[in-house]
């Protein structure tokens, strides 16, 4: 079976697996404890770990917080600053094509008296940088743009975002869960990003394992924020709670791979998504269109709909051949938010499919596209 479902999830690297499997058996300390080897040895490889993930981003060590994910991530980011900051403004900037664990955590602080902008995006989900500038008020806080949508791939300009964000003196968080590993990128560039959330099973690490990148400052401190758990004190009290070392160790693994061959990669994702955009179009010219931009997007992922066939019907047809989905993996029963956002009918979300394809498939596995 073709599996094209990685944005939903991908299949962890062997490498990753072999490096994780010795933490929950041998090494099975806790990081936390003192003196005796499997503790020593644990928390070497939490800090190895921190490192990895620490250079695939350009950032220090210190600036890395291990997390459960990137839903856990944004909440972490979006509630801890909202309220430490809550004596300056009750503001926040956001875009209508943020994922779910974005636009609820949004939701849910308008419900404890702040106030959120949901910008609008243009035809392929992005943000323009003059709306961004307009939404702007005295009492703004915090902004948070995802980095790559998970449904069409766009991305949006963080450099230009954040720069405006670092001039006005204002807190910026991205959501990056979808563009590392598949976008080089490196934080040294972008001094305006103050918080970052990814997850490792994005980009071949383990399921429940992700990170959050937050900024130091000019005396070395991280920015501060309410922390979501209170209790041991781990991860410089930003995260208490003993660490998932096998995970940890999983997407430090994952990181390092993913820096090693990130131009390969890349270019193996922009072939694969080059040859089935051919077949696609050769095979159902009468009935495809394309809902993603061709360029400035992360590389494997199709958004494409098939004109007057119901996405459920034909996804369940494909099912014995071919894994992919509707669209965004959470919220997949209810129309996707993101393409009503672009402005495309029910008829026509009714009729999309996203493709994410991985740089693991050979081209040739994309032919079973003909034989349909
Ligand atoms: N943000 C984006 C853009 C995503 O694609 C996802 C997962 O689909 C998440 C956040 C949430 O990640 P997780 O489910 O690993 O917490």
């Amino acid at each position: 079976m073709l599996y094209l479902d990685n944005s939903a999830t991908t299949k962890v690297d062997p490498e990753v697996y072999d490096a994780m499997l010795p933490y929950l058996l041998e090494e099975f300390g806790n990081p936390s404890s003192k003196y005796y080897p499997q503790a020593v040895n644990s928390k070497n490889a939490v800090a190895e770990a921190r490192k990895n993930v620490a250079d695939l981003l350009g950032v220090s060590s210190k600036e890395i917080i291990f997390t459960s994910g990137s839903t856990e991530g944004n909440n972490m980011i979006i509630k801890g600053a909202a309220d430490y900051y809550a004596d300056k403004g009750n503001h926040i900037i956001t875009t209508s094509t943020e994922h779910p664990s974005v636009l609820e955590t949004c939701r849910y602080l308008e419900t404890k008296g702040f106030e959120v902008t949901y910008l609008p995006v243009d035809q392929f989900g992005r943000v323009s940088l003059d709306d961004f500038k307009r939404s702007f008020k005295d009492s703004t806080i915090l902004a948070t743009v995802i980095w790559g949508n998970n449904e069409l791939g766009s991305l949006n300009n963080i450099k230009e975002l954040s720069d405006y964000c670092l001039e006005q003196d204002i807190f910026f968080h991205t959501d990056a869960t979808q563009v590392i590993g598949k976008v080089d990128i490196n934080l040294e560039d972008f001094p305006g990003i103050s918080f970052l959330s990814c997850s490792a099973h994005k980009f071949h690490g383990p399921k429940g394992v992700g990170c959050v990148y937050i900024k130091k400052d000019q005396y070395d401190m991280l920015t501060p924020l309410t922390p979501l758990y209170h209790g041991g004190g781990q991860e410089n009290n930003f995260r208490s709670g003993t660490l998932a070392v096998p995970g940890i160790i999983g997407i430090g693994k994952a990181a390092e791979l993913a820096r090693e061959r990130m131009t390969d990669n890349i270019k193996r994702l922009e072939e694969n998504e080059d040859y089935l955009t051919k077949i696609l179009k050769e095979k159902f010219s009468d009935v495809i269109a394309f809902n993603n931009d061709v360029s400035n997007k992360i590389p494997g992922i199709l958004n494409v709909q098939f004109k007057g066939i119901n996405n459920e019907l034909l996804l369940k047809q494909l099912a014995p051949v071919i894994a992919a989905s509707t669209g965004s993996a959470c919220s997949s029963s209810k129309p996707s938010h993101v393409l009503q956002a672009i402005g495309l009918s029910l008829e026509q979300i009714r009729s999309t499919i996203r493709f994410s394809l991985s740089f693991q498939i050979y081209r040739e596995e994309l032919d079973v596209f003909k034989e349909l």
